[in-house]
C-alpha cells in the first residue's frame, strides 16, 4: 500500500536553484528505499519535502493511508536523523531520547518503557546514565537513532546518517537499521550517495540525477538479510 506519494514535484529555492523537477515517486508501506545519487541532485531537499521540512514550489506529498493533521503531515508517523546526531550535551542519554516524548507532554515516568525499549533496540539500554560526551560517534548516532524510534513512526527518514563515521562503524550501523527495518517493519527511506550502501541495505534503489532533480531510474532488489 502507498505510504507516501510525491506527485509531480518541483522545488525551486528562492536563490533560483531549480532542485527538483517533476519528481514523481510513491513509496510503499514496508519498503527499504535508498534514494542514490550524486551531490547536489536533491536527494535531501526531496527528504526535507517529504518531512515537512521546506514547502514544494508545485506538485504534491500525499498520504493515501495516514490520517493528516493540520499541517498536513500525517500524525505523528514520520522520524528523521540526519548525519549529525546533535545531542543535548546537558542531558544524559535517557534524557536525549526522551526529548521527542516530552515535547508531546509525556511525563518522564510514562515515557520510561519505550525509552528503554528504544535503546534496547539500539543496544544501549546499559547507557542511559551516560552523557553524550562519553560515547563514541557510533554511539551517539545510536542514540539519535533510538530518539528517532521512541515515538514509534511508520516511517524513518534518514539522511547520509553514517557518512561521517569510519567505515567499521558504519557497517556496523548498517547491520543495525537493517535489522531494526526487519524486525520492526518500519518503512525506511535512506539517502546516500554510496552505490555500495544502497545497495547493501535497500529493498528498492532510487536512482536520481541532477539538473533538473529527478528519478533516473528505479528497482527493486533484495536486502543484503534477505539474500542470506
Ligand atoms: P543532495 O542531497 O543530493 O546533495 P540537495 O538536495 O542538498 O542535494 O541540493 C540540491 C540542489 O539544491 C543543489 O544545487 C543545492 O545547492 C541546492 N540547495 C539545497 N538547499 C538549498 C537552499 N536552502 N537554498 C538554495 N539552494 C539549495
Ligand atoms: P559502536 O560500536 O557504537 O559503533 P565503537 O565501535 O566506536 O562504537 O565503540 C567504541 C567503544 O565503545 C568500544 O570500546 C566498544 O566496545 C564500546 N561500545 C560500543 N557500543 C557498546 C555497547 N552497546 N555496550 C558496551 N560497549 C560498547
Amino acid at each position: 500500500r502507498p505510504l507516501v506519494v510525491m506527485n509531480a514535484v518541483s522545488k525551486t529555492f528562492s536563490s533560483g536553484t531549480l532542485a527538483l523537477s517533476d519528481m514523481s515517486l510513491t513509496v510503499n508501506g514496508g519498503e527499504f528505499v535508498s534514494l542514490l545519487g550524486p551531490s547536489g541532485c536533491g536527494k535531501s531537499t526531496a527528504l526535507r519535502i517529504i518531512a515537512g521540512l521546506g514547502d514544494v514550489t508545485k506538485g504534491t506529498i500525499d498520504w493515501p493511508s495516514s490520517r493528516i493533521n493540520s499541517r498536513g503531515l500525517p500524525e505523528g508517523d514520520i522520524s528523521f536523523v540526519f548525519q549529525e546526531p546533535t545531542l543535548m550535551p546537558w542531558q544524559t542519554v535517557f534524557g536525549n531520547v526522551y526529548l521527542p516524548l516530552k515535547l508531546r507532554g509525556i511525563s518522564k515516568a510514562a515515557a520510561r518503557d519505550d525509552i528503554m525499549e528504544a535503546l534496547t533496540t539500539v543496544g544501549l539500554k546499559d547507557f542511559a546514565e551516560a552523557y553524550p560526551r562519553e560515547l563514541s560517534g557510533g554511539m551517539k548516532m545510536r542514540v539519535s537513532i533510538a530518539r528517532a524510534l521512541v515515538t514509534k513512526p511508520k516511517l524513518l527518514l534518514m539522511d547520509e546518517p553514517f557518512a561521517a563515521l569510519d567505515e567499521i562503524t558504519r557497517q556496523k550501523l548498517n547491520d543495525d537499521v537493517l535489522r531494526l527495518w526487519k524486525e520492526t517493519g518500519i518503512t525506511v527511506i535512506f539517502v546516500t550517495h554510496s552505490v555500495f550502501e544502497s545497495a547493501y541495505l535497500s529493498s528498492r534503489i532510487v536512482v536520481m540525477k541532477a539538473r533538473p532533480g529527478r528519478v533516473h531510474a528505479d528497482f527493486p532488489l533484495k536486502t543484503s538479510l534477505e539474500r542470506d
